[in-house]
Formats: structure tokens, sequence, C-alpha cells
């Protein structure tokens, strides 16, 4: 008997009322019910984005949206400039090649933000940039990148704004409009404490112009359909009917709260698991750029990382994730998205140090869950 405690990005922990809305007999989505289910969601969804555009959702993980975006809006032999400051950064230039597009790219230093002056830079270098693909949240690092400060760089030019959401969105500031981002995509495991299989993608009038002359193949996620049937409120193909019933119990928790306690409980948590780490004598990832999203600690040295996630998980049941790609077995991360409460960090923490103390890392015992239950006292 054991219980178990998912503090990673994506996915994250289901309130109760979204495992019990999933519970609920499926219904026929060509109904008048569906259709206003349907509507409920893309009014909540408008709510999370800070948007008026259309949003669509598909039946997808939040890569699919991603693909989505790309498919609608470039063409191949089209030039997009990506922002590569982590493993999805990279992720926008693998989708681009896929797609036959070419892909200018601006090197982050992993665990670093991007500057928004590289890509005026850019921008001004090089007129052909039809598309500025950057992330929200690079989870793989645990940095975010000011969207605001690039939305107002991409904005005078032609091209079109392209934000990865999936990690952040509904855990973070991120206002689609008054920030200019004309394409934003998202998933339904993160921020929006649902299970994984919802997609979503918003759509600025500048990039709805794109969708219609884009030359790339695309047929499950034509936008060009998808808005055809969004206007009837309807989808071209089978929703994933059980997970958007449950999607609008997550909108209406995050409607009760409201986005500005959302993102102060999630600023809370970060701030108590940066002053934990630190008082464990652990140094951060990104202790300049870090997110409120997912805290990324390096591993001490003489310290096995993977061992470390991996014993938290297997012999406690605490799972926390280990670092991607070229940071394996160097970084552990600790999300604090979603549906994550004061008392998920203490055990969090407290598990971090009795696992830290077995491994043989020297520190005071208890210091972490002291650290974080000041920040939670003030
Ligand atoms: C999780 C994540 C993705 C990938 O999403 P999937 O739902 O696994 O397809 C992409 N970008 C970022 C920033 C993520 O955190």
């Amino acid at each position: 008997m054991r219980k178990n405690y998912l503090l990673t990005p994506g996915p994250t922990p289901l309130p109760p009322e979204v495992r019990a809305a999933m519970a609920r007999p499926i219904i026929h989505h060509r109904t008048p019910q569906f259709q206003a289910i349907l509507k409920e969601a893309a009014d909540g969804l408008k709510f999370v984005f800070q948007t008026k555009n259309d949003i669509f959702i598909l039946a997808s993980s939040g890569t699919g949206a991603m693909e989505a975006a790309v498919a609608n809006i470039l063409s191949p032999g089209d030039t997009a400039l990506v922002i590569q400051a982590g493993k999805f950064g990279e992720r926008w230039t693998e989708i681009c090649k896929a797609y036959g597009i070419s892909a200018e790219i601006i090197d982050v230093e992993w665990g670093k933000a991007a500057d928004p002056a590289d890509i005026e830079k850019k921008l001004k270098a090089n007129p052909r940039i039809k598309a500025v693909l950057l992330t929200l949240c690079e989870t793989s690092t645990g940095v975010a990148n000011d969207i605001a400060a690039c939305g107002r760089v991409v904005k005078n030019s032609e091209a079109v704004l392209v934000v990865d959401a999936i990690s952040g969105l509904g855990a973070i500031d991120l206002k689609t409009d008054d920030w200019s981002c004309d394409i934003v995509v998202s998933g339904s495991q993160k921020g929006l404490m649902l299970p994984p299989g919802l997609g979503f993608i918003s759509v600025s009038p500048k990039a709805a112009k794109l969708i219609e002359g884009s030359r790339s193949p695309r047929y499950y996620f034509d936008l060009r359909k998808a808005k055809q049937a969004l206007d009837k409120t309807d989808t071209p193909f089978t929703p994933a009917i059980t997970l958007i019933v449950a999607l609008n119990e997550a909108l209406k928790l995050l409607k009760q709260d409201g986005l500005e306690a959302v993102f102060a409980r999630h600023k809370k948590m970060a701030e108590a698991t940066r002053a934990a780490v630190k008082a464990l004598g652990l140094e951060l990832f990104s202790p300049k750029d870090g997110s409120d999203v997912v805290t990324a600690v390096k591993v001490p040295a003489g310290i096995d990382g993977e061992k470390l996630v991996k014993t938290m998980r297997d012999t406690y049941g605490v799972t926390i994730a280990g670092g991607q790609a070229e940071l394996k077995g160097k970084i552990f991360r600790i999300a604090h998205m979603g549906f994550i409460e004061e008392f998920d960090i203490i055990v969090g923490i407290s598990c971090l140090e009795k696992v830290l103390a077995q491994l043989g890392y020297k520190f005071q015992m208890g210091a972490g869950v002291r650290a974080a239950g000041e920040v939670f006292l003030k």
C-alpha cells in the first residue's frame, strides 16, 4: 500500500472534481448537450488564454498543437526563426525540418532566457522570416521567457509570434492579446490539471491570414476545417469528449480562484521550493531566470542524480523529474504546476532530504522543510 505524489512537469495531479467528471457516462458529440459543453470550454479557454482569438481543441498531446501551428502557417521553403534554449525549443526546429521549412536558430545557453534584442536583430537582418517560434516555459531547464518583451519586438514586423505555452499556461501569466501572441499552443496535462490528450491552439487574425495561404500538407490538423466546425460549435472529427467534459471542471476551478490568485499560488510554491533546496546547500540550475512553473536543481557532486530520482519514486512514491538530453543525471526538476499546494511541496522536500541523506549527502536534516515552511508562514 502506498500513496503517490506527482511533482513532475506533466502530467500533474488531478483535482477530485476533474476525476469525478471523467467517471460520468459518455454522451454523443453531435448533440445539443455536447455543443453546450463545447461552448463552455471555448469561453473558459479564452479566459485562461486571456484572448478574444479563436481557440481550437485538438485530440492530441501538446506536440500535436505545435505541429498544427507549423503546418498551418508555414509552407515548404519558408523561413522561421526558432529560439532554442532547451529540449522544447529544439522541438520547434525538428517540426520545421519535417515540413521542409528552413529554421534560423538563436541558440540560447541552456538555463538562460532569450534576449528580445537578439530576435529584433534577426528580424531586421532577414525580412524573409515569417514566424518566430519560442517557448513560454522551457520545461527542460525551468526557465521562463519574457513573452511580453518578445511580443513587442515581433509585433512591428511582418512575422507572427508563435508561443509554446504547453507548460506555463494556467501557472504563470500569459496575456495572449496584450502581448501580441499570434499563436499560442498548449496541452492539457500541465497547468490545466487534466490528463494528457488535449492540445489547444489560439489563432490571431494576423495568423489566420497565413493559414489560408499555407501550402503544407495537412489533414487531421487542418485548421481551415477546424474553423468551419468551430463557427458551428462543432469539431471536424470525434472530439475527446470525456477530456473536454473534464476540461470544463478544471476551467471552473481556475475561474473560481481567479487567474491572479492562481499565479500567486504558483509563485509561492516556487519560492518555497527554491528556498528549500538552497537551505539544503544545493544550487539552482537557473538562479536568475528560473520560472514559477518548475525548479531545476543541480545534482551535488558525488551524488547519482538518476538514482536520487529513481529512489524517491520507486521507494517512496514521490515522482520528480530528472534532467533531459545533455542535462541527464546533472539536474533534477521539481514541478509546482497545476493542482499543487503547500503540503505537496513539504512532502516533496521531505522525501528529497531523506533520499539525499541515504545517498550520503551532508546537510542538516530538516533544513529544507523548515525553509519551505517559513515561506508558507509569511
Ligand atoms: C511537455 C511539453 C511539451 C510536449 O508536450 P506533449 O504533451 O508531451 O506533446 C512541449 N513543450 C513544452 C514546453 C513542454 O513542457
